[in-house]
């Protein structure tokens, strides 16, 4: 599933194709990719921001908001590939297409984005996101920090795969509670989400099946993976070999040398 840094490498490659164009039509050949009615008709694109894992699109007036859920794609053609579940023809005869497979990703155009966007927590890469108010966060928290890293309304932007590779970058079991954690330990924690998400974001993201940019190419993250996907193999930083478990639903992979309860 795009997690931050695929969302934000499909941001920055798309905003120099889109902010400006003018949407002329949109189609949904997968009606229910349209979360709202998509009356783009003569809407202008202004912008393309990022919140957590949603795309935003600025619009003259309004917002189109786009999740890409699974296994979403976005890219700007001439026209539609299979599996496009909604596309908005642009000036100049071109589209741009929400293509998916498993047509779980969304779009909506809504007047103010945080009608979908509102209940989500602070965004990891904002300055306003520190360890000290990190520390406030954790503090009244009795969840295990896997779940807790995951729900979007705590913290915005991370899936398991970057939960995964922070935890064990600070050296943190994923099932320990969140307000057991010593000072040092948040900081590590809170330097290491913010690190591996900036580094993921310069390799064009991780893909583990099919994530691709609107490019076409596959991040470069994958190979900097550290143990998510990676049970079985031996740790880099101590030899003990990766294992991996189930927690809330999720593969959750960590070094049981490294990462103690
Ligand atoms: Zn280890």
């Amino acid at each position: 599933m795009p997690e931050l840094p695929e969302v934000e490498t499909c941001r920055r490659a798309l905003a120099p194709r889109l902010a400006g164009r003018t949407l002329t039509d949109a189609v949904t050949p997968w009606p229910r990719a349209a979360a709202t009615p998509l009356v783009v008709t003569g809407r202008c694109i202004v912008r393309l921001d990022r919140r957590g894992k949603f795309l935003l699109l600025r619009l003259d007036r309004g917002w189109l908001v786009i999740h890409l859920r699974m296994t979403g794609r976005l890219v700007v053609v001439r026209e539609l590939p299979p599996r496009t579940t909604a596309a908005f023809q642009l000036d100049g005869d071109e589209w741009f297409c929400l293509v998916d497979v498993r047509k779980f990703g969304r779009a909506w155009q809504v007047a103010r984005a945080s009608e979908v966007v509102g209940h989500l927590g602070p965004e990891p890469l904002s300055r306003h996101f520190t360890a000290a108010r990190f520390s406030a966060m954790l503090a009244p928290r009795r969840a295990r920090l896997k779940p807790l890293l995951l729900n979007q309304r705590f913290l915005a932007g991370l899936g398991n795969i970057y939960v995964d590779e922070s935890l064990h970058a600070a050296r943190i079991h994923p099932l320990r509670t969140a307000n057991t954690l010593s000072t040092g330990e948040v900081r590590r924690l809170h330097r290491y989400i913010r690190t591996i998400l900036r580094a993921a974001i310069t390799e064009g993201g991780t893909t583990i099946q099919n994530f691709a940019g609107p490019d076409g190419k596959p991040g470069r993250f994958r190979s900097r993976l550290r143990v998510f996907r990676r049970s079985g193999e031996a740790c880099g930083g101590c030899g003990t070999i990766i294992e991996r478990s189930v927690v809330a639903q999720r593969g959750t992979h960590f070094c049981p040398h490294c990462q103690r309860l």
